[in-house]
Formats: C-alpha cells, structure tokens, sequence
C-alpha cells in the first residue's frame, strides 16, 4: 500500500491517545468524511457540509490502533446527535442478557448502584429497574437523556468524565457496576473517563466496557465501521496497557457477535486475571496484533471491497435496474461516501428509525425513507449497509425477497443475496 505523502505526515507527527507516543505507523486513509451521524435536513442539503480526514494509525509502543483526527465532541453528539440506540431487536435483547447476567453474578439489589456511560435513551438500564436495582444514566445527548427519563431511568444529561465521577464520589455514589456499551472508543479524553472509571467504581466493583474488537475489524474488513466517532480499535493487549497507566486492571474478557465482532472486558481494582482472558492474550501475541504486520494487508482488502461495489453498482445502473440502501446509520455513511455512491445512483435509503424519515444522509445526500417503502416501490437491489443485522433484516425483507427484490452485501467481500 502506498500512503499518501500527507498521510505519512499525519502519522509520524502523530500523538498515540494511550501511551502519549510521537509517530504512529499508517495503516488506512479514507479520505475527507463528512461526520457520520450527522444527517441532512432538505434545508441544510445547500449549505456547506464540514468533512475531516479519516485516517487510522497503528502504535508501536501499546498496539492501539487510532484515527488521527479527533473532532470536537460537542460538534458529533451535541444537540444534533441523532443515534436511538432502541431500534434494533436484536441489541435490545443482547442488553437484557448481560443485564440479567450482571444481576445474577453480582448479586445485585435494591441497595446496589449501576451507572451506565453513555445510556442513550435507557434501553439498557430499564432491565435493572425492573428488577428494582437503582441505576444512574449519563449521557451528553439531550433528546435521549429526555427519553430515557419518561421511560423511568434517571439519567444526567452530560459528557462523563473525571470531573463527573468525581462530583458523584463525593454525593456518596460509588458504582457496584459501570457499563459503557460503544462509548470508551468515543471519548476524546481516553484518560479522563478511565480516571474517572477508577473514581466512581466501589473497591470491589466490577467496570463492563464493550467495545468492537479489532481482530474482527481487520479478519472480516469492517472498514465502515471506522469513523470519526469511534476515535480508538482496542485489542486485549491495548485495554490492558490503558487500564494499568490508571491502577485498573483487565480480569477478564468476553467475545460478543455485535457489531460485527466486539469484546466486553471486566475491569477491577484488583489484578485477578481469569485463565480465558490469559489464553486469549496469549492468542493475540500469536497471531501479532501488536505488530505492524498484522495490519498490512488490511488497506489493500478494503480497496478491493470499494473498487467491486463501486463497479457492481456501476453496472446494474447501466442496466437500467433500480437501486436503493438499507440503513441510514454510521456505517453506512462511510460505505456510500467512501464508494462513492450519491443519490445519482442510489435513489433513497430506507431505515426504521422514524426520527430519521425525511432527512437526507451526509455526504452523499441521499433521502431517508421508511423501510415500508421497500415493499411498495419494489426496486431491483438494496445496498445492505449495517451487515451486522444482515439475518434479522434478511428475514424481515422476506416478501421483498419473495417478489423478486435482491440485496447486495458488501462485507467482508461483495456478493448478491
Ligand atoms: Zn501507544
């Protein structure tokens, strides 16, 4: 792969978010992206649209692998945010079952404390409450901290941090136990909210952090899963480092199917490390994912993916097929702008989150549609954009299909199902 001489730039000068060393090895440029959330009003599709680099670089020294942009968090999930985590079966019942899980192996009760960070809008915490476990959501979103607060969840409406855990600590909340699905990745002050993990966890609590596992990201070529938002790809050997520069301590580890591969990694206060989490480690050092090798060939597959969707689509336009998407969320961004796929090829998009119906995608501008839109308008292919829901949609498409409608799966590899 040849990286541009920009890019090779960007990395040397680069600072790494965990060990705080200069000079990253370049392992991905994307180009200029528009924010990946942030979608269009039909009012805003004139104004200029704000793109930043998006290109991942690899550390040497701790094995985080990284985009080398940060933009200001209050720009990506200020008042304009518009990810409802509610909006997929399949993750609701991935929360309860690790909700549940805790309950059982923490013995939690009424006189426990569970905070989650970054609690949206309180899919994930209503299982305690239900159970009647006293729960605190913080989330910086205004419309999903307001949502979680009618369902019942008592959520404060800021950025975790430091500061945050500290004031908590001295009101005389301590957590039993601290969830933080996707959201460890996000944060821009890697140090604060670890720090601030430290403070607000009980001696003998228990951290649950979940984040996309950058073994998968790189076996099965998820590059649309890389995007301004998600500023670190952890590794059990990345967490581990992290942790210990805070006096935390990786005891255990547990491979998840989301989002295309993730891990949840049990944090303590006291280094306990389980026999799973040691083979797992040992896994990682064999297959060197905390070399450069390991990353080398990952640039050269995603070109491969860009260049065959770009061509296929290309194509089946030509033959005068019509051709929409299904997903308007991060990832799909990223696939269609990195594609190259604008509303000249792909006519809308459909998505099930009505909060979405009517805007437009970022970038490529592209209208957003409700997914009953499939079934009235029949088009002749779908882009299927969040391939991690691929079975629950495909199965929920099933007339679509019966009726001759066809969907195109670009990862790991391009193919028509
Ligand atoms: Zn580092």
């Amino acid at each position: 792969m040849n990286f541009t001489e920009n890019f090779q730039k960007r990395s040397a000068s680069a600072q790494c978010r965990c060990c705080d060393r200069v000079g990253l090895d370049p392992v991905l440029d994307l180009g200029e992206m528009p924010p990946s959330d942030r979608i269009l009003t039909k009012d805003q599709l004139g104004d200029e649209e704000r793109a930043f680099p998006l290109d991942v670089g690899f550390c040497p020294e701790c094995s985080l692998v990284q985009i080398l942009e940060t933009v200001d968090p209050e720009f990506l999930f200020g008042k304009d945010y518009m990810y409802f985590s509610s909006f997929s079966q399949a993750w609701l019942d991935h929360c309860r079952s690790n909700a549940l899980d805790l309950i059982e192996r923490r013995e939690l009760n009424s006189t426990s404390l569970v905070v989650e960070l970054a609690s949206n809008d309180g899919y994930l915490l209503k299982n305690f409450v239900e159970k009647g476990v006293p729960v605190l959501g913080i989330d910086p979103a205004p419309r999903q901290a307001a949502a979680a607060e009618k369902i019942g969840v008592p959520t404060l409406n800021k950025f975790f941090s430091e500061r945050v855990a500290t004031e908590l600590a001295e009101e005389g909340k301590t957590a039993d136990v601290i969830i933080g699905n996707n959201v460890l990745a996000h944060v821009a002050d890697t140090h604060g909210f670890v720090e601030g993990i430290r403070i607000l966890l009980k001696p003998d609590g228990i951290a649950a952090i979940e984040a996309p596992y950058i073994r998968d990201l790189v076996d099965h070529c998820e590059f649309d899963t890389i995007y301004h938002e998600h500023l670190c790809y952890f590794s059990l050997t990345a967490v581990d480092h992290l942790m210990r520069r805070h006096g935390l301590y990786l005891n255990d580890a547990k491979r998840l199917p989301t989002h295309g591969g993730s891990m949840r990694y049990y944090i303590g206060k006291r280094e306990e490390p389980s026999e799973a989490l040691k083979i797992m480690m040992e896994e990682e050092r064999e297959i060197g994912i905390d070399k450069r090798d390991y990353y080398e060939d990952f640039a050269n597959r995603v070109q491969t993916i860009r260049a065959e969707l770009s061509k296929l689509v290309t194509r089946l336009k030509r033959e005068g097929k019509r051709i929409v998407a299904y997903g308007a969320a991060a990832k799909g961004t990223i696939m269609l702008n990195s594609v190259g796929l604008d509303s000249s090829v792909i006519d809308y998009v459909v998505d099930r989150n009505v909060h979405k119906h009517g805007w437009f995608m970022p970038g490529v501008h592209i209208e957003i549609l409700p997914v009953e839109r499939l079934l009235e308008d029949q088009p002749d292919y779908v882009v299927l954009l969040p391939w991690n829901f691929k079975e629950e949609i495909l199965e929920q498409q099933s007339e679509f299909r019966s009726l001759g409608g066809k969907f195109i799966i670009p990862v790991p590899e391009v193919r028509v199902v």
